[in-house]
């Protein structure tokens, strides 16, 4: 089973996402960037999900320290805001992806198996 980092800080918003991952992946959860980063570097993960907004370090600067030591490894952003300019700073940190929240089952699936090779 593929391994999936869901970085996010709130809990209600985690619990909805293992409801959308647990039937395909497993998963780990980091509550903020920097434990996103700490979690990259000692497990394998093949796919990282990144809340934007989110205490200690944000889910852009978690997304450029991740990238920088795990080029290969595709970090989906995860927002509340829509907008063009989120996308943008998102794509400039280095995720191949974004999803808006609230993100419906089938989006987020069919978004990760974009970038998983299974
Ligand atoms: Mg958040």
């Amino acid at each position: 089973m593929k391994k999936i980092l869901v970085a996010e800080d709130n809990d209600s918003n985690f619990i909805l996402m293992t409801y959308i991952l647990k039937k395909y992946y497993a998963y780990d959860r980091a509550k903020n960037g920097k434990e996103a980063v700490e979690l990259t570097d000692v497990n394998t993960y093949d796919l990282v999900l990144m809340d934007i907004k989110m205490p200690v370090m944000d889910g852009l600067e978690a997304t450029k320290a991740i990238k920088e030591k795990h080029p290969d490894l595709p970090v989906i952003a995860l927002t509340a805001n829509a907008f063009d300019s989120d996308r943008q700073l998102a794509m400039q940190a280095g995720c191949v992806d974004f999803l808006s929240k609230p993100v419906s089952s089938d989006l987020c699936i069919k978004t990760i198996r974009k970038y998983l090779e299974e």
